[in-house]
């Protein structure tokens, strides 16, 4: 497969791992909130990527962190007058629960950075010892950029201005700590408790405090993966300074390169903004489903973009995603009556040769689902003979795998009684009223129906209960 290496800027073959494993990590969501589409957005293409990387038999192995501890999880967990660890753990169940309606795989290791204070204090504990990293009069401890003359090769910034990396992840500017820094560029590994953290801190060489914004993912992909790591991914925000850091972190402690490939995802943008509270433009996942768009058309208008190129999301995409997935369920239902999609292992390809090679070039999903769709138009299911049919259903369904669709899914055609509406609204109440006893009976009542109802973030869909 050929992949956009950013690191280099150019289109490069993918050289599976020799040593087995094809080792990817990608960063994951900071839990204080509702991850968003544009979030979803990169996490779906990194997705796609691991399964064509599966079904090109690069035997992916992946790890993308959850960040439970920073500037926001602290204030938010605060505010809510509850502990870090159960505010972050409700944000993290949500999240879950959005990937799995989206179809996503779940990573192979998905380590928090408050389960890993230890491999972080050791790594900082190493670039200190090896004269990278200092420590300040605040007993915070910081990067020498100066020390690592490679800096900046992946975002290019030489020539750009190296401002204050400690812009925290709230967004304010740390002032106070400049002065403690030997040099303004210079980034937190270790930051010293302060008031406003609580009780959120952690017993360090260094006196208390926690770990800074970037060392969770250098230390824990070297946990996780190693020293060295074939592909690191993240939406293309995170190439300066985030990617930057993790890059000086892990190669100046380990001494050994970090990262083969790296691939970015360019932004969404929703009506031709970024995406933002303010504008009233940002959306959930469960914003879509209650404007009765199914996962499955949200999954499908994320990806059907080039993941190199901004995407400009409105709800017609929703509409025209919802047309196409229609038009795929009906052609395959044609060539392949009640069957799952499945991934084959497909040593010749006789219909959709085309859509493939366009997922291995660079994955390029629009041009994959332009030959799909090509396909369908040229195509009449009654004019082929059965073994013909058999080939072309073995193609579309491990076309389909790469995408993560599924065809199968009843969610969208079937008629929900009134009544059953009914009693599933009623339970929503209950268990948003957190009348838990409640909420069970009228489960259990929907249950004796056939029906069940999952939950997400902020809504709940029913779904007929498999016989
Ligand atoms: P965060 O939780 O902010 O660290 O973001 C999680 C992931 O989503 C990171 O890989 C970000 O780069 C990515 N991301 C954030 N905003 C967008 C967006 N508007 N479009 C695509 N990816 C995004
Ligand atoms: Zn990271």
């Amino acid at each position: 497969m050929k992949l956009f290496n950013s690191l280099g800027n150019a289109k490069e073959e993918l050289q599976p791992n020799p040593h087995g494993k094809f080792t990817m990590y990608f960063c994951g969501p900071t839990v204080y909130n509702y991850a968003h589409i544009g979030n979803f957005r990169t996490y779906l293409l990194q997705d796609v990527l691991t399964r064509i990387l599966e079904v090109e038999g690069y035997s992916p192995c992946v790890a993308r962190n959850i960040t439970d501890v920073d500037d926001k999880t602290i204030r938010d967990s605060i505010k809510n007058n509850v502990s870090l660890k159960t505010f972050t753990e409700k944000w993290t169940k949500i999240f879950h629960e959005d990937c799995e309606a989206l179809n996503m795989k779940s990573p192979d290791f998905e380590p928090k950075a408050t389960e890993h204070i230890d491999e972080q204090i050791d790594m900082i504990k190493t670039l200190m010892e090896k004269g990278f990293a200092y420590l300040a009069p605040d007993h915070s401890v910081y990067f020498r950029i100066a020390s690592f003359k490679e800096y900046g090769r992946l975002s290019n910034i030489e020539n750009r201005e190296l401002k204050t990396q400690e812009i925290d992840s709230a967004g304010k500017k740390n002032l106070a700590d400049e002065y403690d820094r030997e040099n303004v560029s210079d980034f937190a590994l270790w930051k010293s408790t302060k008031p406003e953290d609580g009780e959120n801190f952690w017993m360090s060489p260094w006196g208390k405090g926690r770990p800074g914004w970037h060392i969770e993912c250098s230390a824990m992909a070297k946990k996780y993966l190693g020293c060295t790591i074939d592909l690191h991914s993240g939406g293309v925000d995170l190439k300066f300074p985030h990617h930057e850091n993790e890059i000086a972190q892990s190669e100046c402690a380990n001494g050994k390169k970090f990262v083969r490939y790296w691939m970015h995802v360019a932004h969404l943008l929703v009506d031709g903004a970024k995406m933002s509270k303010s504008l009233g433009n940002l959306y959930t996942l469960g914003d879509i489903l209650k404007k009765k768009y199914s996962a499955q058309c949200l999954r499908y208008a994320l990806i059907a973009a080039h993941y190199g190129q901004q995407l400009n999301f409105t709800f017609n995409n929703l509409v025209a995603a919802k047309n196409a997935i229609e038009k795929l369920q009906n052609f395959f239902h044609k060539i392949a009556p009640l069957q799952d999609i499945q991934k084959f292992e497909i040593s010749e390809w006789k219909f959709l040769e085309s859509a493939f090679s366009a997922l291995l070039d660079d994955m390029n999903t629009p041009a994959c689902l332009g030959s799909v769709f090509k396909l369908i138009n040229e195509t009449s299911p009654e004019s082929l003979n059965e073994e013909q049919k058999h080939t072309l259903h073995r193609e579309f369904s491990t076309i389909m795998y790469c995408l993560g669709l599924r065809l199968d899914d009843k969610e969208q055609d079937i008629e929900v009684p009134q009544e059953i509406k009914r009693l599933a609204k009623l339970r929503w109440q209950a268990k948003q009223s957190k009348n838990f006893v409640e909420a069970d009976r009228l489960r259990q009542e929907l249950s004796k129906y056939g029906w069940i109802i999952k939950d997400f973030s902020s809504t709940y869909i029913i779904e007929k209960e498999e016989l």
